[in-house]
C-alpha cells in the first residue's frame, strides 16, 4: 500500500487501546479521513505535539478501509494559546465541529480548510477586536458554501428590501416589519448593525473582519442564529456551542 503525505487539522481525538488515538484529520488533499496514531500518549512519543486537537501538521499515513495508520507526523502550527485561554478553547472546538459536523469522510473542501485556519490564527493569536465576529463569518461563509446562502437583500415572504427587521430560519432569510406575523417558525430580531455585519459576513474577508467593533451582546446573538440556521441546514447540532454558551452563564 502507497503511503500518503498531506498537510492537514486535527479537529477530533479519541483514546484507543491503552496508548493510541483515533484521529479524525481534516486533510488539504483527501478531505476528512480518520486515522489511528499508534503510542501517541506516551508522553515520551515522538508525535505527542503533532497528534493533538488543534494541531496543522504534515501527515504521512498508510491509508486502510476504515482507518488510515499515522506514520509520520511533523507539526505545522500548534496553536498553542487555544489550550491556555478557556474561552479561545471553546470557541475554536466549536469550530471544529463544525467542521466535523458539515462534511462526510472523504469529502475535500480545501478553500473552507485554508478559511478555518486563518481564523484559527487570528483567535490564537489575539488579533481580533472581537473573536466572535471571525467565529460569525466562518458559519456564515461555510453555510453559504454548503450550498445554503441565506437570503439577506429581500423579505422572504414580499419581496419589498425595506424594514428588514428579523431573520426567518424557516424561510432561510429575512422578514420584514410588515410580514414578521405570518411567518412561521423561530424568528430572529435583527437592529441595522446586526443586519449590516450579517450582509458582510458574506461579502467581507476575514483578514478584514477581524479588526470590526460590535456590541459583544449583539455578536452573541448573531453568533446564536447562525448556529441554530446551520443545525437546520445540516440536520446536526454541536454540542461544542452549548458548551461555550454555559461558560458564558455558569
Ligand atoms: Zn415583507
Amino acid at each position: 500500500m502507497a503511503l500518503i503525505k498531506t498537510k492537514g487539522l486535527i479537529i477530533r481525538e479519541q483514546p484507543y487501546k491503552e496508548q493510541d488515538k483515533i484521529l479524525t484529520i481534516f486533510t488539504e488533499d483527501e478531505g476528512k479521513i480518520q486515522c489511528i496514531a499508534r503510542g501517541v500518549r506516551r508522553q515520551k512519543s515522538g508525535l505527542l505535539a503533532s497528534t493533538q486537537i488543534f494541531a496543522y501538521s504534515e501527515f504521512v499515513y498508510y491509508p486502510g478501509k476504515n482507518f488510515g495508520i499515522i506514520n509520520q507526523a511533523n507539526l505545522i502550527e500548534a496553536f498553542y494559546p487555544l489550550r491556555t485561554d478557556l474561552t479561545k478553547m471553546a470557541l475554536a472546538s466549536y469550530l471544529l465541529d463544525l467542521m466535523y459536523n458539515a462534511y462526510e469522510f472523504y469529502q475535500k473542501s480545501p478553500e473552507i480548510l485554508k478559511l478555518l485556519l486563518h481564523v484559527l490564527f487570528y483567535i490564537s493569536g489575539g488579533k481580533a477586536r472581537n473573536d466572535l465576529v471571525l467565529v460569525g463569518a466562518f458559519q456564515m461563509k461555510l453555510v453559504s458554501y454548503l450550498g445554503y446562502r441565506p437570503v439577506l437583500e429581500r423579505c422572504m415572504v414580499c419581496q419589498h428590501d425595506q424594514d428588514l427587521t428579523h431573520f426567518s430560519i424557516e424561510q432561510n432569510g429575512l422578514v420584514c416589519r410588515d410580514c414578521r406575523e405570518q411567518s412561521p417558525g423561530y424568528l430572529y430580531k435583527l437592529n441595522p448593525a446586526m443586519l449590516e455585519l450579517l450582509r458582510d459576513f458574506l461579502k467581507q474577508p476575514i483578514k478584514q473582519l477581524k479588526d470590526r467593533e460590535i456590541d459583544p451582546a449583539e455578536a452573541l446573538k448573531l453568533s446564536d442564529l447562525l448556529d441554530h440556521y446551520i443545525s437546520c441546514c445540516i440536520g446536526k447540532s454541536s454540542k461544542a456551542y452549548a458548551f461555550y454558551k454555559t461558560m458564558l452563564n455558569p
